[in-house]
This record gives structure tokens, sequence and C-alpha cells, in this order.
């Protein structure tokens, strides 16, 4: 599944072939998305220039004067930058085609994902307004966690995984966090400290950054038809080791499951 990093690679990726040209005209071969393709998407975009590409969570927003297109990639979606003639596969449900003649292609499998149009402020629209901050925002701190972490019996992993907390922080990017902190992922967040937090927000930002950073080498798929925009993996220490040693201490990776979801870590090193 797509995760913040992919989606901020696939932004890094797209932009600069996207900013600034004009849509010549929109092809729409599967509108049945999540959220259907809106009737008049076409009709909306054609004519408009994409004055920038941004990214809030997992929502890309490509802005022009009159309204904004707001995608996600839901489980298995993919944004290409490709020559409009370029035969399509199974599943290039839309193209927004420019006017040099390429195309942005949206690829989506399991059709989780969405294209959508809107005329307002995108921050504002329903499905992005009540968004929790950016992990790699300065406002997500080791503050803003000892504030909303007081007092609460969820445990730390789910609370990190809560997009009502912080966005974009999935299962893996929690677990190899929480190993980087020395907290365990069952630990109460109400029962983590000041410093602990601090070693969380920082270790938060660290695994992000470096996953985008392993992503901008892939930056060139966007645009190579033969290319593969793919999802890319980092040095993981906990995530799906179970049983494994530890890279640092040695102890075998313990696996467990909360809130349906699998976690990883370390007794020796967490907790
Ligand atoms: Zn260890």
């Amino acid at each position: 599944m797509p995760e913040l990093p992919e989606v901020e690679t696939t932004r890094r990726g797209i932009a600069p072939h996207v900013t600034e040209r004009t849509v010549r005209s929109v092809v729409v071969r599967e509108p049945r998305l999540r959220w259907r393709v809106p009737h008049d998407f076409a009709q909306s975009l054609t004519g408009q220039r994409v004055a920038a590409v941004r990214r809030r969570a997992k929502y890309l927003l490509l802005d022009t004067a009159t309204g904004t297109v707001i995608v996600h990639l839901g489980m298995s979606g993919s944004l290409r930058v490709l020559p409009a003639a370029h035969p399509t596969v199974d599943h290039d449900h839309l193209d927004i085609v420019f006017d040099n003649g390429t195309c942005l292609r949206f690829n989506d499998p399991r059709r989780f994902g969405c294209v959508l149009w809107t005329k307002e402020d995108p921050l504002t629209h329903r499905l992005l307004k009540s968004l929790a901050p950016e992990p790699l925002e300065k406002n997500f701190d080791t503050e803003y966690l000892v504030r909303h972490g007081r007092g609460r019996k969820v445990a730390v992993k789910q609370f990190l995984m809560n997009s009502r907390v912080v966005v974009g922080v999935g299962n893996i990017y929690a677990s190899e966090a929480l190993f980087r902190a020395g907290v365990r992922p069952t630990r109460h967040a109400g029962k983590v400290s000041r410093n602990e937090w601090q070693k969380i927000a920082r270790a938060i930002k660290t695994v992000l950054r470096a996953s985008i950073r392993s992503g901008g080498t892939t930056l060139r798929d966007y645009v190579n038809p033969e290319g593969n925009p793919g999802y890319f993996k980092q040095r993981l220490f906990v995530y799906e080791r179970a049983g494994e040693p530890c890279r640092r201490c040695g102890t075998k990776i313990k696996h467990l499951v909360q809130g349906q979801r699998s976690s990883y870590y370390c007794p020796g090193c967490q907790k």
C-alpha cells in the first residue's frame, strides 16, 4: 500500500512534468473508483493549467486557477507521466492529457483510490478538513505528543497510527520508529515519558525522511514506461522480522497483534 513516503515520492516524481502544463483533454476509462470520478471532471479540468502539485497526508493536490484535482492512491494506485499515445494496460482508469503530448496516467487494480475535483480550498474538503498534523512539519513535536498522549490508555503504536493524532504514520513506520525510540508498542500512550515522546517524534521523522530519500532513486521511473514506480524498502529493524535476531542486541524479534495489525518489537531494546 502506498504510504506517505511513496506519495511524497510520487509528488516529486510527477511535479516537474505536469506543473505549468495545460490540460488538453481528459480520458476516463473507468469512473467507478472508491468514489466515482465526477461526471463533469473532464469538462472542469480541460483547458486549465496546473499551477502546483501539493500533498496533504496521502492526498495529492493538483492546483489550477479554477479548482483542484484531489488524488488518493488507495491500496494499489500509481501515477505515471507517459506519452499520451503509450498503449494502456489493465487498470489504467484515467488519463489527464497535456498540451505537450504527455499524460498523467492513473492505474489502480483494486480501485480503492480516487480522483476528485473541488472548486473550494481543498484543505476544507470533507476528506481533508479534519486531518491531523503532518509528521514532517514543525507542529508535530514533543509538546504535541505529550499534550495529546496525556491520560490515554490506548497502546502507543495504535495512538501513532491514528490519523486524528498524526497523518501518514503507517504500520511499518510506527513499528520502526518505536524500535528506534526504545519504546514497546504495547505501552499505554499515557505512560510514555516526555523524554520518550521526544525520541518517538524524532524517530518518526527520521524513518519517514529515510524512506523518502530512498524513493528519490526511483524518481525517473515516474516517466519511464518500462520502469516501476515502485514502493521501496529501507533496512528494517523489526517490521516483518519475527523470530530473527535484533540487529542491535541479537534478541529474537517478537510478533503480536494489536487492533488487528501485526506489531513487531525487540524485547531487549524496547521497554
Ligand atoms: Zn534489540
